[in-house]
Order: structure tokens, then C-alpha cells, then sequence
């Protein structure tokens, strides 16, 4: 899960003129435009804890049939490679959790 801003001009209207926007997107998906000058915000309604269950959902949901085909593939090379992939699956996926947590944080402050 990734919060990223984009700043675009749009026109605002409150000042009744283009101003500077910043655009907040969680996962791709706009969330928030606020004007610059006067700080009007549109926000898009999101289901943010939707948005990351889908994501875990999706990561969770894959590993199987990979895990499957890599070891119809080859077998000894699978079971060697295996405690990496142990170790590396639950660190990636924690760090992506805190992530959310501080979108999710920043979101109740709205
Ligand atoms: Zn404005």
C-alpha cells in the first residue's frame, strides 16, 4: 500500500481561478485534490481498509500456484531455495502493513 502526491494545475472553485493542487492517490486511486491557495479539499471517499485487504488478499492468494509450479519445475531447486522465501515473505508484507497503518492514521485525522 503506497500514498504518493502529485501536484497539478486545476482550477479551484473557490478562488475561481487555476491554482495549484496537490492530488494524494493511495494505490493509484485519487483520494484527496486540495487547492493550495485557499486549501479547499475534494475528497474521494475510499475504503481504505478495502483497498488493503485486496492487496493482501491478492499477495496471499498468488503464492500458491507459484509455489506450485516452481516445484513441478524443478524440484531440488525449490527445496534449496525455500527457507530464503520463508524468511523473505512475512518481512516484506509487515513493512508494507506499517505503511498502511500511517495512511490509515492519517486518514482519521480528516
Ligand atoms: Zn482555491
Amino acid at each position: 500500500m503506497k500514498q504518493t502526491y502529485l501536484e497539478s494545475e486545476l482550477f479551484c472553485i473557490q478562488c475561481l481561478d487555476h491554482t495549484v493542487h496537490k492530488i494524494t492517490y493511495v494505490n493509484n486511486q485519487i483520494t484527496k485534490v486540495e487547492c493550495e491557495e485557499c486549501h479547499n479539499i475534494l475528497e474521494i471517499r475510499v475504503d481504505i481498509m478495502n483497498e488493503l485487504f485486496k492487496e493482501s488478499y491478492n499477495r496471499v492468494a498468488t503464492k500458491p500456484s507459484r509455489v506450485t509450479k516452481e516445484y513441478r519445475e524443478d524440484l531440488s531447486h525449490f527445496l534449496f531455495s525455500l527457507p530464503i522465501r520463508v524468511m523473505t515473505k512475512p518481512y516484506r508484507v509487515a513493512k508494507d502493513i506499517k505503511g498502511a497503518r500511517k495512511i490509515i492514521k492519517d486518514y482519521k485525522q480528516q
